[in-house]
């Protein structure tokens, strides 16, 4: 018998815990948290524990396929390639790409270079469905759309505002760092529609509607204001934009903010008071934050906060978006983005084009591409082949009836991933490849730390890591730069171009990894930004006004509930991995819609029964679960392919961000009163 331990890093969320992978004859038997690592300290969350159960699925992809006649048949692959070149030649540049936040960065880099360098710059991936309006709203802020601070320095806060974010349940090892806080005095403050998890370990809980986090926002800055609790050296040195910014606010005062969010005015005031009086506070969010068509704005209003207070800069303060999948921060850095190069370089800055011209001997376009819901409405008008690396929008983008429909009518259709995903069901061809553990390379953690990931396991049948089947398509197409002998050479070529991963080496990465910027090799990497100044032209941090809009749809008589989606503990986005888990789909297998109890009693539904829930765009069928959730609005969560939620939510777009308002949609629910398959 071998037995080997492999270190790694989960390839669940976007935390990054460290872990060992141990490898007994070839398989994949276990794994153990790795002790010293700096962001898990030796524990793990139970998607952790149970990382390694997908990986050596009987129904893993293993040859590439070709559909003839509507079915798959197996093929070589000098076959494939040799038909995806031929397409790639007839469309020029009627082409898309997604690339995904669960590749490396390493897969992303190569990814949107061959796109860019065949002449587009139509390249997009999930980070649009989740942080886009974080790169925009802390983009405008603060220069840089990152986390501003560091996983264990939320230990040091005195005051943790999470708004939008079951950390508990979706970043458990980040919440674990939120307890510590709280068990040295910090206070917690959530809001949130639904008391989750993280909320009942809240010290004040604003159980709020959703889409109503800009108006519970300004209510706060607007007591902090009247009560002179902000911090006025700090606005006047190290801000801009601040009378802009305040006039607007005066009318947003606990009263008239109550009657939008259904929050009582004194818990709006208390926790203005426990945010500007802490020495250090710090906020906490995500999806519940971004995912409206005022994202954007709800972020900038997190970032006036901070500001406003001077909780900047400093240890335990800051604006942290907590990123989902695991290298959702990586494919954004790495520029799988339409409008910006690799290290956030605007595609439209001629200086930054003529950088990236020179280092690809190529010419590039200086106009942005297009979004991931841009591509798929544009099926088979301007876009006519889509290369899909890593992503199942089947089940993850809003209005998934939309999204078949949009599939349906292009040309050709390529899906490079590790299982026959709901979204490969309608490709041409399909491309088998390596998961985390079959592979080298680097995840970044949404604290900007880049990790490498290392191969434990063998790949099945004729599978290949994502950067080298795209070099081979390069390669056929006569495309030079794409002859990588591995990963780190990849790697290499990235730090080359990349001003904040220019001092990072595989070799340096060490066990610990190394936090973005880190500019020179002797730099140590940067685990607070903005300590002296913002990454603005003028060094300024800048207030914007933003004002409360309501969401693209409101409840009425027909579809007389809010329809808010999410996550749960157990499984992960689109659920291709955890749902293949024996021990995580044991857990939870089926979907289900969490509602008050005052609702369900209303509609005579209890506790397990089955009900038909229904939007404008489309229906599915859940079981009922009685939670503590605001009257009126309901929870389902997006990852049950026979349920899907998204066939329900709609697609009006934050302006800014493009991204969709995945959190707030009107259902109705209807009673089924008998039981129901619908598996
Ligand atoms: Fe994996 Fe995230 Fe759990 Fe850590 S917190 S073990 S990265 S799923």
């Amino acid at each position: 018998m071998t037995l080997n331990f492999v270190h790694t890093i989960c390839p669940y969320c976007g935390t990054g815990c460290g872990i060992d992978l141990i490898v007994k004859d070839g398989k994949i038997a276990g794994v153990e948290p790795v002790k010293f690592h700096p962001v898990n300290e030796g524990k793990l969350c139970i998607k952790g524990r149970y990382c390694f159960e997908f990986v050596h699925s009987e129904d893993r992809l293993k040859k590439p396929l070709i559909k003839k006649n509507g079915e798959f048949h197996e093929t070589s692959w000098n076959a494939v390639l040799s038909v995806i070149v031929k397409r790639i030649k007839e469309y020029g540049d009627e082409i898309g790409f997604l690339a995904s936040a669960k590749c490396t960065n390493e897969e992303n880099y190569v990814l949107q270079k061959f796109a860019r360098v065949s002449g587009t710059n139509n390249v997009d991936h999930c980070a649009r469905l989740c942080h886009a309006p974080t790169v925009v709203g802390l983009g405008e802020a603060f220069g840089s759309g990152a986390m501003t601070n560091s996983i264990e320095d939320l230990e040091e806060s005195k005051c943790i505002l999470i708004i939008g974010s079951n950390t508990f349940e979706q970043h458990p090892l980040i919440a674990r760092r939120i307890l510590k806080a709280k068990e040295k005095d910090a206070k917690i403050i959530v809001i949130d529609p639904r008391k989750t998890h993280t909320a009942k370990f809240a010290d004040v809980f604003l159980q709020i509607y959703p889409g109503t986090n800009v108006a519970v926002l300004n209510g706060i800055m607007n007591v902090i204001l009247r009560e002179k609790l902000y911090d006025e050296e700090f606005v006047e040195k190290r801000t801009r934009g601040f009378e802009e910014f305040a006039g607007p606010i005066e009318k947003y005062t606990p009263e008239f903010v109550s009657k939008i969010c259904g929050v009582e005015p004194e818990l709006i005031e208390k926790a203005a008071r426990i945010y500007a009086e802490s020495e250090k506070s710090a906020i906490v969010y995500c999806m519940g934050v971004t995912q409206f068509s005022h994202g954007s704005d709800s972020v900038k209003a997190c970032c006036n906060l901070a500001l406003l207070t001077g909780n900047v800069g400093r240890p335990g303060t800051g604006v942290n978006p907590l990123r989902g999948q695991n290298n959702v921060q990586g494919a954004c850095d790495m520029g799988a983005l339409p409008n910006v190069f690799p290290g956030y370089q605007k595609v439209t800055d001629e200086k930054a084009r003529k950088k990236f011209e020179e280092a690809w001997s190529c010419e590039l376009s200086g106009e942005a591409g297009l979004t991931v819901t841009e591509m798929i409405d544009e099926a088979g008008k301007s876009i006519k082949f889509l290369y899909i690396m890593g992503e199942n929008p089947v089940i993850s983008d809003p209005d998934v009836s939309h999204v078949e429909k949009c599939l349906r009518k292009l040309d050709f259709l390529v899906v490079q991933d590790i299982f026959l995903s709901d979204t490969a069901k309608f490709a041409d061809v399909v491309l088998p490849a390596c998961c985390w553990a079959e592979k080298d390379g680097t995840f970044t953690n949404t604290e900007r730390r880049v990790q490498l990931i290392r191969k434990a396991v063998e790949p099945p049948g004729e599978a290949l890591p994502d950067w080298k089947i795209v070099s081979m398509i390069a390669k056929e197409l006569g495309l030079s730069g794409f002859d990588y002998s591995c990963a780190e050479d990849v790697f290499n070529e990235i730090r080359t171009v990349m001003p904040q991963y220019a001092g990072i080496t595989y070799r340096r990465l060490g066990l610990r990894g190394i936090q973005w910027p880190c500019p020179a090799e002797d730099h140590p990497g940067t685990q607070i930004l903005h300590t002296e100044k913002f990454a603005t032209p003028d060094g300024l941090g800048r207030f914007t006004a933003v004002e409360f809009r309501e969401s693209a749809e409101k409840p009425d008589d027909e579809y007389p509930f809010i329809l808010t989606t999410g996550r749960i503990v157990f499984h992960y986005h689109t659920g291709t991995m955890t749902r293949r888990s024996e021990h995580l789909a044991g857990e939870v297998n089926e979907c289900f819609v969490e509602m008050n109890p005052e609702d369900a009693r209303r509609l005579g539904v209890g506790q397990g029964d089955c009900v038909k829930v229904k939007s404008r765009r489309g229906e599915i069928f859940a079981r009922v679960r009685l939670g503590d959730i605001k009257r009126g609005v309901v929870f389902i969560p997006f990852h049950f392919a026979e349920s899907p939620a998204n066939r329900l939510t709609l697609c009006a777009l934050d302006e800014r961000s493009k991204i969709p308002e995945l959190k707030v949609c009107t259902v109705k629910i209807e009673n089924l009163k008998v039981e129901q398959k619908w598996q």
